[in-house]
């Protein structure tokens, strides 16, 4: 992987002579941590789709089954840690003056290993909020199984994640496209970059000329257009980028 580092010119001049980083990621970047991606196994709930129950109309028809899907994938992501990829893009953070970490993945784990610059495109799985209207409601019961009601309205409480078929936040989709266009490093990272609008993320970078890398163990949709893939673990991968730069950047 290293020897990759050392032969790549243009890999190399991108990761040390780049000022404006972006990193993507996905459910893969979690993946060594014990969180399923979506196409995992999922045991009990492998009869249901995601798209099937992460939807509203899903909630508004069956609002319990829904529920009880949340609060199972909460109790998976409860005592997960954040691994090796994690920490790497929290380091590589302080090693750029512009980083921006945008990630798809709701479970929290990037900034529990310190990264700061995170924008969270599809919400986050451990906050929670009414259906009706919006206000946000603390759930510490991990186990509770009847899907609570709001204080305020008598509304259901629902998971402050963006659901198949649901705008993205604003300003976070729109800090995304911004900082894409204007990136010199692009960084997709453990994503299938087929849910749009986060997919498009690294072909407005493309065109504004960044250079785009690749880390993920299998081919995606975008593999054929990057710069380059290394296709391998984030796990693993990322910390010896994370090395690379910091022995060279300043030579
Ligand atoms: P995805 O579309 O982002 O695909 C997962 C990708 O990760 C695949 O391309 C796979 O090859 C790759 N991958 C697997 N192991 C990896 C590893 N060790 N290192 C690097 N890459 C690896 O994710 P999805 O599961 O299809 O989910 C779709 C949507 O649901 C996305 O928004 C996703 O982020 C979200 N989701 C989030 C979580 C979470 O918060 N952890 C979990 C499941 C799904
Ligand atoms: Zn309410």
């Amino acid at each position: 992987m290293l020897q990759e580092l050392e032969t790549n010119t243009e890999l190399k001049n991108a990761l040390l002579n780049s000022s404006n980083v972006v990193i993507l990621t996905g459910a893969g970047i979690s993946a060594e941590s014990g969180v399923p991606t979506f196409r995992d196994k999922e045991g009990l709930w492998k009869k249901y789709r995601p798209e099937e129950l992460a939807n509203a109309d899903a909630f508004m028809q069956n609002p319990q089954l829904v529920w009880e899907w949340y609060q199972w994938r909460r109790r998976l992501i409860h005592d997960v840690k954040p691994n090796p990829g994690h920490y790497a893009l929290a380091e590589m953070e302080k090693l750029y003056p512009n980083f921006t970490l945008v990630t798809q993945n709701v479970d929290g784990l990037h900034r529990e290993a310190g990264s700061s610059n995170v924008v969270e495109l599809h919400g986050n799985i451990r906050r929670n909020k009414c259906f009706d209207c919006g206000k946000f409601v603390e759930v510490p019961d991990l186990d509770l199984q009847e899907t609570p009601k709001c204080e305020s309205c008598g509304g259901l409480i629902r998971p402050d994640v963006v659901w198949f078929g649901e705008m993205l936040p604003a300003d976070a989709i729109n800090l995304a496209f911004n900082v894409s266009r204007a990136c010199d490093l692009f960084i997709s990272v453990g994503t299938s970059a087929l849910v749009h609008p986060a997919a498009s993320l690294p072909v407005m970078a493309m065109q504004g000329g960044a250079y785009v890398l690749e880390v993920n163990p299998n081919a995606t949709a975008i593999t054929p257009s990057v710069d380059h893939t290394f296709y391998a673990p984030s796990g693993e991968i990322l910390p010896d980028i994370v090395k690379f730069v910091k022995e060279n950047r300043n030579q």
